[in-house]
């Protein structure tokens, strides 16, 4: 990979710990992980093996203990000011429950204007025009923009929520867990639609889920993690053709076939 648009360097966190405390919980050791300009990384593994731990760095909510992420080349931990504040407008995020980030009493229209107004950008007239495509463009109808938060459903709500990560257009969205509180066919349609605007808009994505077969759908390459530590990485067909761990390997034989999800369905029924 001769040009990586996201570079995470040998990134490390630990929380807790201290000089009188022990050694801390290592949610994150020594990952590193590079995306090329335009794809989506997946990265999958159990729960607490450090997966949001590793977004939120890269976010830059979360400070590594050692590491370094860079994006376009820049550190991000550097960034300052007019630097910073670009970075916050060129790297978004999506996370698994919208409606904790929306104001409840605020209508799809004023949640979807607040990004731009933060950013100082385009004139009213502007702005509700370009929220009016931007809600048809996630499959949602102009009435939404009047709505407020509870009206929606769980897939429309998420789908207000990748409009919000794409208003600024954005280079990097890092989604953690988008469509896990999702039923299973409303996740379907979701992934659809991210993974046809990550196309679209020629998006670098992280993309973090516990679910393989979530991973599959959207992922150009796949990270693998377990216990803080990046125990796979590389292409997502060879990953799941010819997994090279133990590990990789479980977690691929734990996903049910889609193919065979209606017939289980019925007999469970
Ligand atoms: P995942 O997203 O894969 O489920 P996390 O990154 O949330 O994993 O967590 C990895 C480990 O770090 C877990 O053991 C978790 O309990 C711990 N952890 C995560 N965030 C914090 C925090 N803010 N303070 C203390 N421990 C944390
Ligand atoms: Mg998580």
């Amino acid at each position: 990979m001769s040009n990586p648009f996201i570079e995470i360097r040998n990134v490390s966190k630990t929380f807790g710990g201290g000089m009188f405390r022990g050694p801390g919980v290592a949610a994150v050791e020594g990952v590193s992980l590079a995306v090329p300009r335009g794809q989506t990384l997946g990265i999958v593994g159990e729960s607490g093996s450090g997966k949001s731990t590793l977004l939120r760095i890269v976010l830059g909510l979360t400070r590594p203990s050692a590491g370094q992420v860079l994006i376009g080349g820049q550190d991000i931990a550097s960034l300052r000011g007019t630097a910073l504040r670009d970075f916050r407008r060129r790297v978004q995020p999506v996370f698994q429950n919208p409606a904790s980030s929306f104001n409840p009493r605020q209508t799809i229209r004023a949640i979807l204007r607040a990004p731009l107004e933060v950013h100082g950008i385009g004139t009213g007239r502007e702005r509700d025009a370009r929220i009016d495509a931007l809600l048809g463009h996630v499959g949602l109808g102009p009435e939404f923009a009047e709505r407020l938060p509870h009206q929606l459903s769980g897939g429309q709500k998420q789908r207000v929520a990748i409009a919000r990560a794409i208003i600024l257009d954005p280079q990097v969205v890092l989604a953690d867990e988008p469509t896990s509180a999702l039923d299973v066919s409303v996740q379907a349609q979701v992934l659809r639609l991210f993974a046809r605007i990550q196309a679209e808009l020629g998006l670098t994505t992280l993309f973090v889920s516990h679910n393989l077969a979530v991973i599959r759908q959207v992922s150009h390459q796949v990270a693998v993690m377990q216990h803080g530590r990046l125990v796979e990485f590389g292409p997502a067909e060879q990953v799941f053709r010819a997994p090279r761990e133990d590990y990789t390997r479980r977690l691929i034989a734990a996903v049910p076939d889609p193919r065979h999800a209606f017939a289980r369905k019925e007999a469970l029924a």
